[in-house]
């Protein structure tokens, strides 16, 4: 009988493009895959550590599957067991824990297990080198691919535990990320979503970011390409002319800001000032139509008083954004800020946190009122309480009424009215 294999990911984009190719490693080694809620022989969990929350929801769900499948083994992978390493053997079932340097070679660490079985743990350094993906992240549960081109980071922002647990900046080589994106055509997926720590640094053989939109736009096939989450100081301007309703270029940029406040930004070591992001973000509203601009912001940040938590207020209700991601700050052993003065209380943190997601959703209702009557290509995605839904290329979630299959087909929508946080629309 096939071996049954489970996964589950917590985290970023990244983690999910990386789950994705091991997961194929394992199929093409002749594994089962199963849902995680079946019973498996080996459970394998990407796991996050730039929170406390994510670190939590690790070991929850390790003592949920121990208590539900006790026959499965379990591997951690990634960011926590880098930073963590053989403490996570403690928890019930773990029998291997590999950080991020060699975890796409989880089979291998089997294969010892097999010969001899007892508890791995492998949390080598980071490699510094360029590197390759030999395996293709076919994910067909989503209907947009993730696509790794980089990884790690040489910013070492303040409250930042990324540059430890994913090493330095370094990038995927240029002819093996086409050859994946080619690849992820042909098997029919219609949008990739370019993805890594600081994709903006990316530099391979003196090929740039731009030089992979540049070719990439040339793909037969391709019909949208996603720029993911992007430091502010590091997109070519050469983007804003690119991002138009006729380009494969989706008109979404996710710029993280983090605070809207000088001082916290500096306490950050951000390396932009309130004016710099403001002008790019502006540049970039006045000359996309209807561009859905997305940003990361920490609230509670050593040093936050009232009046500073004000001024990021202010300053993300001055701007025209779409939306905003809200993360409360939690002290994490790896960052610098952990030593800062000034920590502020967890009621204040949640109380400022609500504040500003109130803020995201009006923000997200006045961009999404902006589009009404337009006419939009939907990507569709899959069929919920009678709807079926899907994304426009600026990242607009939508959804109809239809008695057809739509799932992964893009098709123009005439956008008619916001409801909660989504807009109801009309195949035309
Ligand atoms: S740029 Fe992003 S990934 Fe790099 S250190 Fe700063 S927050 Fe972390």
């Amino acid at each position: 009988m096939k071996k049954r294999v489970s996964f589950f990911t917590f985290g970023c984009r990244l983690n999910q493009a990386e789950t994705s190719t091991i997961e194929n490693s394992f199929r093409d080694r002749g594994y089962h895959v199963v849902d995680i809620d079946s019973p498996s022989d080996i459970c394998v969990v990407n796991t996050c550590t730039v929170t406390k929350n994510g670190d939590a929801d690790t070991k929850k769900m390790v003592k949920k599957i121990a208590r539900r499948h006790p026959d499965s083994k379990i591997a951690l992978l990634g960011c926590q067991a880098q930073a963590q390493g053989e403490t996570l053997l403690s928890l019930p079932n773990v029998n291997w824990v590999i950080g991020n340097a060699h975890k796409m070679d989880l089979l291998e660490f089997i294969d010892q297990s097999n010969e001899k079985p007892s508890p791995i743990v492998n949390v080598d350094p980071i490699p510094k080198n360029d590197f390759t993906i030999s395996t293709i992240g076919y994910d067909h549960s989503h209907t947009r691919a993730n696509l790794k081109i980089q990884d790690g980071c040489d910013f070492y922002c303040l409250f930042c535990v990324i540059p430890y647990v994913r090493g330095s900046a370094r990038s995927r080589q240029f002819d093996d990320l086409i050859r994946e994106a080619k690849n992820f055509v042909a098997a029919d997926f219609k949008e990739i979503v370019l993805t890594g720590v600081n994709i903006g640094c990316y530099s391979n053989e003196g090929k740039t970011f731009l030089d992979i939109i540049n070719t990439m736009e040339n793909i037969d096939g391709l019909s949208r390409l996603r720029i993911s989450s992007i430091e502010p100081t590091t997109i070519p301007k050469d983007i804003i002319s690119k991002m138009n309703p006729n380009s494969i270029l989706c008109r979404h940029l996710h710029i993280p800001l983090q605070s809207g406040c000088n001082t916290l930004l500096f306490k950050m070591n951000r390396k932009y000032t309130v004016n710099d992001y403001q002008n790019f973000l502006l540049e970039a509203y006045n000359n996309i139509t209807d561009v859905c601009l997305g940003t990361d912001v920490i609230v509670g940040y050593p040093g936050e008083n009232n009046s500073l938590f004000d001024e990021t207020f202010d300053f993300l209700n001055s701007l025209p954004f779409a939306y905003f991601h809200v993360f409360s700050y939690s002290e994490r052993e790896l960052a610098k800020s952990k030593k800062l003065p000034n920590q502020v209380s967890v009621p204040n943190i949640q109380k400022r946190s609500s504040i500003l997601r109130k803020l995201s959703l009006h923000k997200k209702h006045e961009f999404y009122s902006k589009l009404i009557d337009n006419v939009e290509p939907v990507l569709f995605e899959q069929l919920k309480n009678g709807y079926w839904q899907g994304l426009t290329d600026h990242y607009a979630r939508v959804k109809v009424k239809s008695d057809l299959d739509l799932s992964n087909r893009l098709i123009p929508v005439k956008l008619e009215t916001v409801d909660d946080d989504m807009i109801t629309g009309e195949v035309v």
